[in-house]
This record gives C-alpha cells, structure tokens and sequence, in this order.
C-alpha cells in the first residue's frame, strides 16, 4: 500500500514498488513518462541498487503525462512520498534517448532546481546521470550536469556511493569523482570524456523490481539474458569492440523466475542488446512458458529463428514476429556488416505463418551512404514477397550516424531526400504492405544531439523553451552554425582529439 498521501496514484497499480525511508535520500529521474521508463530495466537496477544500500533511499520521478499542458502544475515531486526534486540530498537521472535531453533540463526547473550546473550553487544536490545514453555522445548533457557515469553503471555506483557517504563538500566530491574510472565531471574535463565502462558478468542477469499495467511492456517484470553483443553491425553502440557479449549460464536465468517479482508476474521480459544470440534461449523460454508466463524479447535476429523457437514464441503469446533487416538490400547489410540475407526475412515469414501468427513486422533504416535504386527495388520485391505469405508492417527509421562507431562520420542525409524516399516506398507498397516511418525532422534533431558539443545542448534547451516545434530547433542550431562553424560535429572532433576512437573498435 502506498505509504503517503501525496504517493502518485499511479503507484497503486504498481507491484514492488520500495516506500523505505533513510537519513539520505535520493531520487532516480526518468526524462520520460511513466510508460517508458518501466520499460527500462537498467532504470530499475539502479533503483534496487540505491535503495539496497544501508543508510540510503531512492524515490522515483518521471515525466509527468501533462508536463507541457495547461494542466501541469509543479512542482515536480517523487512519485512514492511526493517530495519535490529540490529537497533530495542527491538527484539522479537515467537517460537513454538523446531527444531526451530537454526534458532532463526541464524536470530540475520543474522540480525547484536550476537547470544549467552554473547556476547551482555548492549546497545545490549533485545532479549525476548515467544511462544508455552514455554508450555514445554525451556532449550535449555538460551544461546540466554535474557528474556522468559512462557505460555500465554496476561496479562505478559502489565507488560514487563511497564517495557521497563521505560527505565531503560538493566541489571536493565532484574534483574526487574526476580522477576515478569511467567519471566524466564537466566542469572539470571540458570535451575530454573518459572511456566507457565494461561491467562484468557476475552483474548479469539484472533483474527488474517492479511491474505495472501503465508501463510500456504491461505487467511484464524485466529479466537480462545477456549483456553486449557477438557482432560487428557498423551503425550500432552496441557493437561486440565497445561491449562484448557477457551472457550467464541458464540456471542463472531460470531460477531468478521463482523468485522476486517473476513469481507472480504474469509476462516475463527477457532483455538484452542480442537475447536471441543467447545460446540457452530456448529453455529460458520453455522454463517460463512451463510457469504459465506470457513472454517478451527485446530483440530477435531472422537468422536465428527455427521451428522451436518461433513455436515457443507462439506459445508464449506472440501474434506478431518483428525482425530487423536494418538496411533496404543484401549488399547494404553487407556493408554495414549486418549480415542477413532475403532467404532469412522469407524463412521468418514461412515460421510466423505456420505456426499461426497474425503478422510479421520488419524494422529497417534509410538514408546510408551509397543508397541506389536497385537497393529499393530488391527491398519492394522482398516485402511483396513476404506479404504474400503473412501480413506485413514496415517499420522505417532515419539512420542517425552515432558517436563511437565506424559510421560516426557519415553523413546524415538531407530530410527533403528521405521524405522523398518514405512516399515512394509508401507509393509502391501501399496495396499489399502497412509503412509506419519516424520523423526524418526528429531524426535530424537527434542527429545533431548525437553528434554536437555542449552548445548543442544549450541550443537544444532554448529550442524546447521556445516552443519545442522542429522550427524552434531549427532556428536554435542553425543559429549556433553561424557563430561557432565546427559545431555541428564537435563530438566526433572531441573524440578524435582525446583519441576515444580505439575502445570502439571504430578506428
Ligand atoms: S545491431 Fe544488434 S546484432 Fe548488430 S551489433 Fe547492434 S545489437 Fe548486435
């Protein structure tokens, strides 16, 4: 039961949720609502992490559903005791979307803080953000911020941990956190980001602490296969040189269902960057259908997919099988080494079909370098193909070139060139195929974050106070072009000066 009046409704719902109180108390932020941030486990580690440590408590805070209405009114609180961001000893966030920064910024205003470090004196909580953000560019955050955590967080909280209990002053804290591994403290290291954290194996599999039919995976508690990825894929942070596979043994994964929150969970999530690369996937699924849970996967690759484990999925309650392809044809997944061929796309169509699916959905990107025509007429022939089979929904992205991968440099292609790519695709497959796409103008707004300093940053939090329309952003970052020339790429220039290349692999 909740434990205080001011606890947000929305909790009421909530299984595992920690009311416990201590002499320090911190709150865990997600610049998002509610609905995602449940979908985040590594949010709901750090959680159990804080609040497991002798002495201290984590609440939560979101994004409120009515931040930007009329409605909203601070100022931002916990969700569990109500407690306005301002009155925490130490304010944290997890991050993982670059859209996201703004409203990072706007939380601490909401919640009786000042949003730019600067302007927070040395009694002002430490703000400190980790998240899957940090795997690329963190530029962006310098001006909120006081501390980042890069990576993988397991191992680098015991050590910040330590160094709040000390108590000393903020200014000593944050010149203390600057000499420890994988602490990037801005006012103290300016563009210098340190490496990336690695965690090791004996933190997997994280578990999840809560479940809640308003998060975005419903009612479904959270458990890590596997951490990393085996594979090369050119565009992706996750790629095997920046965070190896580190994947535990079955039992591991299978006991953790009769504990905790899985017991009486009706769906179980399976997590992880490469869960179907997971060598002992299959019993893990059996293992959870056998307790009668629903089950979800985070990610499934087409070539991995046989009879078994597309039956499994079946009866684990999946009606739609969605694989990426990530690229229009064989020869551009050659390139960005993704590896996949048509035969694969066409087998996953033959399996969802035969043991009954409704649909199959393929994920794919446009917009690399050296995309041809015939790149487009083997992808209408694949889909057309597919959709004979099974009904089909395309579901297109931007590629967004990120910091700390071999594609970093490439370029991102002019909106008016995508959006004339998006209505032909849609023209010559509307009949047989359903085509969703993300916004080419939002993908070029993460772009710029993706790739841009700490100005780019402050120039993406004047655009969200003027409005957040793609205009305002437009204005803000052509604004910055014009004064200072190399900051459209300044992450990419920052990570070559201090020579961050190497741990990626990318160089
Ligand atoms: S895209 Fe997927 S398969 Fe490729 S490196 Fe990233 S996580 Fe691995």
């Amino acid at each position: 039961m909740p434990a205080h009046s001011r606890t947000h409704p929305i909790l009421r719902a909530e299984q595992g949720t920690i009311y416990h109180r201590a002499s320090s108390e911190m709150v865990l932020c997600y610049p998002n609502n509610y609905r995602v941030a449940g979908a985040s486990l590594g949010y709901q580690v750090v959680y159990n992490a804080l609040n497991s440590r002798q002495g201290l408590s984590c609440q939560r805070a979101v994004l409120p559903d009515d931040a930007f209405e009329l409605t909203w009114r601070g100022p931002l609180r916990s969700l569990e005791h109500g407690m306005p961001l301002g009155g925490f000893d130490v304010v944290l966030f997890s991050i993982a979307y670059e859209l996201d920064l703004p409203h990072l910024a706007w939380m601490l205003e909401a919640g009786g803080m000042a949003p730019l470090a600067m302007d927070r004196s040395d009694k002002a909580a430490p703000v400190i953000v980790g998240g899957p953000l940090t795997q690329s560019n963190v530029l962006p955050l310098g001006p909120f911020v006081d501390v980042v955590v890069m990576g993988e967080a397991e191992e680098a909280l015991e050590v910040l941990l330590d160094r709040l209990e000390s108590g000393m002053p903020k200014p000593d804290f944050l010149k203390a956190l600057s000499t420890e591994k994988g602490f990037w403290v801005p006012s103290i290291h300016g563009d210098a980001i340190p490496d990336v954290l690695v965690a090791r194996g004996a933190h997997i599999p994280a578990r999840g602490v809560w479940t809640s039919p308003d998060a975005e995976f419903r009612d479904m508690a959270l458990l890590e296969t596997s951490r990393g990825c085996p594979r090369y894929c050119k565009f992706c942070v996750v790629r095997a040189p920046a965070s190896p596979m580190r994947s535990p043994e079955l039992d591991r994964v299978v006991s953790a269902l009769d504990e905790g929150i899985y017991r009486d969970a009706p769906r179980v999530g399976f997590v992880g960057a490469a869960v179907s690369d997971w060598p002992h996937i299959k019993g893990a699924l059996q293992a959870a259908i056998d307790r009668g849970k629903g089950i979800g996967i985070s990610s499934l690759r087409a070539d991995r997919l046989d009879e078994t484990f597309v039956g499994l999925l079946h009866q684990g309650g999946y009606r739609t099988l969605t694989v990426a392809s990530d690229a229009a044809s064989e020869r551009l997944r050659r390139q960005i080494m993704k590896g996949l061929r048509p035969k694969h796309f066409l087998r996953t169509a033959e399996l969802a079909r035969a043991v009954g699916m409704k649909q199959m959905k393929l994920y794919l990107m446009i917009g690399y370098p050296d995309e041809r025509p015939e790149d487009y007429q083997e992808l209408y022939e694949l889909c057309e193909t597919i959709s004979s089979r099974i009904p089909l929904v395309v579901t297109i992205s931007p590629f967004v070139p990120k910091l700390h991968t071999p594609l970093a440099e490439a370029p991102f292609e002019q909106i008016a060139s995508q959006m004339r790519k998006l209505k032909a695709i849609q023209k010559r497959l509307r009949r047989r195929v359903e085509v969703r796409f993300d916004s080419p103008r939002w993908a070029w707004i993460e772009y710029r974050l993706s790739q841009g300093g700490m100005a780019t940053g402050m120039a993406a939090w004047e655009a969200f106070r003027r409005g957040g329309q793609f205009s305002a952003y437009k204005r803000a970052f052509r604004a910055l072009d014009s004064d200072q020339e190399s900051e459209e790429r300044a992450a990419v220039q920052a990570a070559m000066k201090h020579n961050l290349w190497a741990l990626s692999g990318a160089r």
